[in-house]
C-alpha cells in the first residue's frame, strides 16, 4: 500500500471504528435472506420487512420459511421489489439449506444456492465468516473511482480487482463497510460533502471543486 492508500484506510477507520453490517440479523441464514432482499432495495426497508418474515423469539430457520410457503413469503417481501425473483431465491435457499443443515462459507458453494450471485456470496463470506472478501456495491464503486483507487468506468468487477490489488487483504472486511457508510453519508452520489470531507486533499475527482 502506498502513502495515499494508507491514509484512506486509516481515515475511514477513524471515522467508522465500529462499522457493523447494516442489515439486522441473528444468524447467517437470516443474513443471507436479508442480503437477497437488499438487491435494489434500501437496507432500512429490508430491516422493516425481515421482522415480518422471521420469528420474533428466535433466529429464523429454513423450516420457518418453508412453513410460510411461497405465497406468504411473496406477500411479506413485496415492498422490497423484485418480489417474484426474491421469493424464488428465498424459498430455494430454505430448501437447499434444510437439506444440508448449513449455510456454507465456501464461495462456490454459496454461489450454488438459488439467487446467490458473486456479490451476495462475498458479503456472507466477509460479514459473517470473516473471510477476506471485497464485494463492491454502488457506493463503494463510486467512492473508489472518485478517490482514484479505481479507474473502472461502470465496471464494478474491475473496481473490486483494482482495489484488491493495492489494499492489503487484512483491511478488506472493515473497509468494505466503512466505504459503504462513507458513500452514504459524505461521498453521496448527487451532493457529496466535499467541503467537509477528510479525504478531499487526496481525492482525484475533478468535479469535487463544485461541491467545496
Ligand atoms: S472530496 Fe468529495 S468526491 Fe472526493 S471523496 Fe470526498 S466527498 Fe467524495
Amino acid at each position: 500500500m502506498n502513502k495515499v492508500h494508507t491514509e484512506i484506510v486509516s481515515t475511514l477507520a477513524e471515522l467508522y471504528p465500529n462499522a457493523k453490517a447494516p442489515l439486522r440479523h441473528r444468524s447467517v441464514f437470516e443474513l443471507l435472506l436479508a442480503v437477497i432482499l437488499s438487491a435494489q432495495c434500501t437496507d432500512a426497508r429490508v430491516n422493516t420487512i425481515t421482522p415480518l418474515l422471521f420469528p420474533a423469539e428466535r433466529a429464523c430457520e429454513p423450516a420457518d420459511i418453508l412453513a410460510l410457503g411461497e405465497d406468504k413469503v411473496r406477500a411479506i417481501i413485496r415492498p422490497c421489489g423484485y418480489f417474484n425473483q426474491k421469493t424464488k431465491a428465498i424459498v430455494g435457499v430454505a430448501k437447499a439449506t434444510l437439506k444440508t443443515g448449513i449455510v456454507p462459507s465456501d464461495f462456490d458453494a454459496l454461489r450454488a444456492l438459488p439467487g446467490v450471485g458473486p456479490k451476495t456470496a462475498q458479503v456472507i463470506q466477509s460479514q459473517w465468516f470473516k473471510i477476506p472478501a471485497f464485494p463492491v456495491d454502488t457506493h463503494i464503486h463510486r467512492v473508489l473511482n472518485r478517490l482514484g483507487i479505481a479507474h473502472s468506468g461502470k465496471n464494478r468487477d474491475k473496481t473490486g480487482r483494482e482495489a484488491k490489488a493495492v489494499i492489503d487483504k487484512k483491511y478488506w472486511i472493515d473497509l468494505h463497510l466503512q466505504l459503504i457508510f462513507f458513500g452514504r453519508q459524505t461521498c453521496t452520489a448527487r451532493k457529496p460533502k466535499c467541503g467537509q470531507c477528510p479525504l478531499a486533499h487526496i481525492c482525484k475527482w475533478p468535479d469535487k471543486k463544485k461541491f467545496i
